[in-house]
Formats: C-alpha cells, structure tokens, sequence
C-alpha cells in the first residue's frame, strides 16, 4: 500500500540522519509494524537489550487496547457499549483528549470517529459522503456531550457516539516508552512511531539527535532538520493516508465542524515539545486550526512547545525557540511571540 510505504522510507531515512554508527556502546534495535504503521526503536546502554523487549511489549498492548480497529479493545468495547470503566491509559488519554478539545476551540475531537469510517478510513474502503450524511453525522461528533468521571474513572457516551483515539495514541505510546528507559537507566534512544519521533538524550558521541521534517512532496528529502534532545518531534500532513477520488485528494485529517478532510492551508505541522502525548495531539489540532490559528495558538502557549508549519503556497514558518536548533536549504521565516 502506497501510505505504508511512505512511512518505510520516513522512518528509514530518519534512521539515517540519526544513526550512531560509531559507538562502541552496547546498543539494540528492533523495527516491528503496529498501530498501523512502522516503527524503529533505537537503545544505546547497558539495558538496552531488556529495555527494547519491555518497549516491545509496551507498544502491542496499548496497540490492543488503543485500537479502534481491534475488536477486542478497550476503545472498541467503549464504542459499543456508549461507554463503561476505563483502565488507567484510556482514563489518562480521554482526560487529556477533553481538555485539548476545550483548548482547541473543538479542532482536536476523539468523536471524530463515525465520520472517519463513512470516509473508510478505518477499513480502507474508501468513498466520498454526500453532504447531509455528513452533517447528519457531524450530530454525534461533539466532545463536550462526554461524560467522563476522573474520580470513577468512567466514560458515558450518548447513543451513537463512537471514539477514536488515533490522533493521540502513538504520542502516547512514544511518551510510556520513554518512562520505561528511565526505568532501564537508558540515556541514548531514538524512537520511531511511523512519524512520532522521541528522542532520549544525546547521540553515544555526545552530539544532539538530528530529526529530519519530511518533504510531503518529495519522496526522501526533507524541508528542514533539528538539532534536539530529549523532545517528542510529531508530525502531522494529510500526505500520511489519502485517498484519490476524480482528482480530490481527500486526508485522514477532519475538520470536526464539517466533517471534511482539513483543507485549511496546510501541508504539514510538526510539534516540538518534552511531552509526546501533547505533541500528537497538538499537531492533530494545529493541522485542522490552518496557518493563522496556528500560529494565533502557539502564541498563547509557546511556553508549552514549538512547531514548524509548512503551508499549502511553500512558506515554512518555524517559532522563536526552535531557531537555534533549526537547519533548512529551504527558505524559512522565524514567528515570534510577539
Ligand atoms: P495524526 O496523524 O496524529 O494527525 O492523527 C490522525 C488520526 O487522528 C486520524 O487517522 C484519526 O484517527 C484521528 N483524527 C482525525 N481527525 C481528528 C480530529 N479532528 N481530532 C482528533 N482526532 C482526529
Ligand atoms: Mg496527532
């Protein structure tokens, strides 16, 4: 499939541009497919070994219980009964989901869900709905009609409502397995959630990871890079999964107030920040808000991360505090805070 194979060459090109070919430490890697798409761990130090398993078997069972597309998942179990008790990661992840909805002004929505399967995006039978089936549908995509009980850890859904946390759980995922290296004493990682990119640390030769934003036109070749350490590097762009249809592009990327793949200016988004789960969903966000809001919104809270914007005329904008650590042949313009 075309969109598997573009995440391939992502990860294997950001492989390269990161690889610590030199290091005489003991180092462990392990490329595996879940959540969809392909991912690398790359662990340098003397736990690697056992830290690479215990990622391992971190990252399949979030896959089985995160997925909606696995029947006997939490999420799945959630969407077919309106609800229920949440385990501790799904209690954490719709808390956390909620809150971005409210500070998004409603673009980042995990009830986005029974609009993504009439696209086929969940079974990749793909087709185009017609204009009241979608706003027939945009009535069961609203956040704030959940009911969500952090001391009970509960979720209540009305009728229909289904949700879907793809927007948020790979940042997740990216996030837990770093607490495990903190767990193994691992100082030197590169993670590689198709796209979410955490890295832990320094390079083994002491120099900072370099993180490769992926051209979305140019199979391989990049629209800038960064120089980072310890950071969630999460990118967004409605090149990850399409579909064609009478020369439409259509994205897996929907904009909750009209059910329509986000056409809001934007090719890609890339979010920097420590925290993995706020990058994937802020990227989500960002990619659906288009350039203005964006950038209107990382003004309000540039002390939380940083992005680099790329838009649908070739401009790349890229914030204040990633100045130092930005490197591009591209022409680029610095968005400041004020
Ligand atoms: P990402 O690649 O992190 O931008 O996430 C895209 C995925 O998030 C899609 O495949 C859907 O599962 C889900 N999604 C799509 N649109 C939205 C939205 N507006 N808010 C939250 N999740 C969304
Ligand atoms: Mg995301």
């Amino acid at each position: 499939m075309k969109t598997k194979k573009i995440l391939y060459l992502l990860f294997l090109s950001i492989f390269t541009l990161s690889g610590c070919e030199n290091t005489k430490e003991k180092s462990a890697s392990k490329s595996l497919f879940a959540m969809d798409t392909y991912m690398n761990l790359q662990i340098y130090g003397e736990n690697c070994e056992e830290a690479i398993d215990a990622s391992v078997t971190e990252i399949n069972r979030l896959d089985d219980l995160l997925s909606t597309g696995i029947e006997i998942s939490e999420i799945a179990a959630l969407n077919k009964n309106h609800g229920g008790t949440l385990s501790e990661d799904v209690s954490k992840l719709v808390a956390e989901s909620i809150e971005i909805y409210r500070e998004t002004d409603g673009a980042f929505d995990i009830t986005i869900y029974p609009v993504m399967k009439a696209w086929g995006f969940t079974n990749q039978e793909f087709r185009v709905p017609d204009d009241e089936e979608l706003s027939s549908l945009l009535k069961l995509v609203d956040s704030s009609e959940l009911i969500y009980d952090e001391s009970k850890n509960t979720l209540e859904m009305p009728e229909g409502f289904e949700v879907d946390l793809g927007g948020i759980a790979k940042g997740y995922t990216g996030q837990r397995i770093v607490n495990i290296l903190e767990n193994y004493e691992i100082e030197s990682a590169l993670i590689n959630l198709g796209g979410n990119i955490q890295v832990v640390g320094y390079k083994t030769d002491g120099s900072k990871w370099k993180v490769g934003i992926e051209d979305p036109e140019k199979n391989g070749n990049y629209l800038g890079a960064m120089y980072v350490t310890d950071k969630a590097v999460v990118t967004s762009g409605g090149y990850e999964r399409y579909f064609e249809k009478d020369g439409i592009t259509y994205h897996h990327i929907i904009d909750p107030k009209t059910g329509m793949p986000a056409y809001n200016g934007l090719k890609s988004v890339t979010i920097v920040c420590e925290d993995g789960t706020l990058a994937d969903a802020l990227s989500t966000s960002l990619f659906v808000m288009g350039t203005d809001k964006a950038v209107s919104f990382w003004k309000v809270h540039s002390d939380e991360f940083e992005c680099v914007l790329y838009t649908n005329d070739g401009r790349l904008l890229v914030t204040e505090g990633l100045e130092d650590c930005f490197e591009s042949n591209n022409k680029y313009e610095i968005i400041n805070g004020r």
